[in-house]
């Protein structure tokens, strides 16, 4: 039977038994007939979210877009978009996304499913955008949640880990397009952050910090800003003690540059500078693990000072560790509800055995600050402790019997860290 694995290999799902559908028809059908269930995007995730013992489904052929609607500013999609193709769409008619992970590779859904986020002090995850969304439920029937509707529950579904039911169709708020430059400076100091932290983050639309946490220095920083200009954006000498990088950069050390967006301040269009790599090309390093931990940005300086605490247990299996920060929402199941916040990000070395030994050590130190874990990463937090995290927890639990008495779309993750059982 062949093996089927998620995108970076650590994940084993634990049926082959998949099923790709032509249309929405088919899906109803599927869904009514199967016992249990579970989509798959584009299984970028690293732990067993989507995972199903009896049936995956993969939307890959659901990928039109459905309708730009310019009188309202929104777009229609179906399930199987991708970001990379979402972008280049909206760029050819004039409009463009408030963000973007560091990724284009993505589904739209899948990633708004588990409140995947790029960075910005002003913007939020990229559930934010979510108009509305057309699920199928359990019984084989549709039901469109929206944020027009008054019953507050829409801010439920949207971050809904996928144990809502096959969503089909994903409605979004766009912008009109704009022009981005992207600039990279070498070595800031850690403690830069202590006094500057505000003047470091708000310096641009969108700025991640790069650590290999060799030392107490972030290795890089990525600043995306707006621009108008049609030549490529000045770059002072300095900022903050880092120095101008002089050529362009890949944010893990010993990988080629050419598998990221253009730096050097050359302007371009939004999606080709936001996420950190191109969609043609391998994003990241390929073969790794990733886990990030989300704490409110009040804190996020004595949280990163905790972690540079434990940066020799760290820094050997590494690759490198990004620092961004999102906007607070509204979402019930974000890490970033009710809370600016700031996400610190670990890309690890494909070495599971030393990495799970190392996730609690950083979670002990985190634990003051209440971190709450990427719900599609590799965490080692009991779900006790999750659970005392998350206060629209017992709400999202009854929205998911509501839609799903049996169980169909719950799978060991979502029984374990959502259901608590
Ligand atoms: C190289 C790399 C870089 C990354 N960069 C970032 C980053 O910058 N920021 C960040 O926050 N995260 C990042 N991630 C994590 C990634 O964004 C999330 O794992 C995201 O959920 C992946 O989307 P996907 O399409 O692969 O969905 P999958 O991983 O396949 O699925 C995710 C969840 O969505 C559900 N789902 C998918 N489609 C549907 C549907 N149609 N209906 C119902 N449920 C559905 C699945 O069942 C599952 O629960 C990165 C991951 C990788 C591998």
């Amino acid at each position: 039977m062949e093996v089927f694995r998620n995108w970076a290999g650590n994940y084993k799902y634990s049926t082959s038994h998949l099923h790709v559908p032509e249309n929405t028809e088919q899906v109803q059908e599927l869904v009514a007939r199967c016992g249990r269930i579970k989509v798959l995007g584009t299984r970028h995730s690293f732990n067993g979210i989507s995972d199903s013992t009896e049936n995956l489904l993969s939307l890959q052929k659901l990928n039109r877009v459905i309708a730009l609607d310019r009188t309202s500013s929104r777009v229609t999609i179906e399930a199987g978009v991708r970001y990379g193709e979402l972008c280049q769409y909206l760029h050819s008619n004039g409009y463009a996304l408030h963000n973007l992970a560091s990724l284009p590779h993505i589904t739209v859904v899948g990633a708004c499913a588990t409140a995947t986020h790029g960075s910005g002090d002003l913007n939020g995850n990229l559930a934010t955008a979510v108009h509305s969304l057309e699920v199928i439920k359990a019984n084989g029937e549709t039901i469109v949640f929206s944020r027009d509707q008054q019953d507050g529950v829409f801010d439920g579904t949207v971050v809904g880990l996928g144990g809502l039911g096959v969503v089909t169709k994903m409605t979004l708020d766009i912008l009109p397009e704009f022009q981005m430059s992207q600039q990279v400076y070498d070595n800031l100091p850690l403690v830069q952050l202590k006094d500057h932290f505000d003047d470091i983050f708000s310096s641009a639309y969108s700025v991640s910090l790069f650590t290999d946490w060799k030392n107490a220095t972030f290795n890089q920083v990525w600043i995306k800003q707006k621009t108008t200009n049609q030549s490529s954006d000045p770059m002072e000498p300095e900022f903050f003690g880092a120095a101008r990088a002089t050529a362009r950069r890949h944010p893990v050390p010993g990988q080629t540059s050419e598998n990221c967006t253009e730096q050097m301040g050359i302007p371009g269009p939004w999606y080709e500078r936001m996420p950190h790599f191109r969609m043609d090309f391998t994003p990241s390093a390929g073969e790794e693990l990733q886990s990030e931990y989300f704490v409110s940005r009040h804190d996020a300086y004595q949280a990163l000072c905790a972690i540079d605490q434990i940066r020799e247990y760290i820094s050997p299996l590494l690759y490198v560790s990004e620092v961004r920060t999102i906007a607070k929402d509204e979402l019930w199941m974000s890490p970033c509800y009710k809370q600016e916040s700031v996400a610190i990000h670990f890309t690890w070395k494909p070495n599971w055995e030393a990495v799970q030994k190392v996730l609690p050590i950083i979670e002990e130190k985190l634990a003051p600050f209440h971190a709450r874990p990427h719900w599609s990463k590799l965490f080692a937090m009991q779900p006790e402790q999750l659970h005392s995290l998350y206060e629209k927890l017992p709400d999202f639990q009854q929205l998911l019997l509501r839609c799903d008495p049996e169980g169909k779309f719950r799978n060991d993750y979502l029984n374990k860290y959502i259901m608590g059982n």
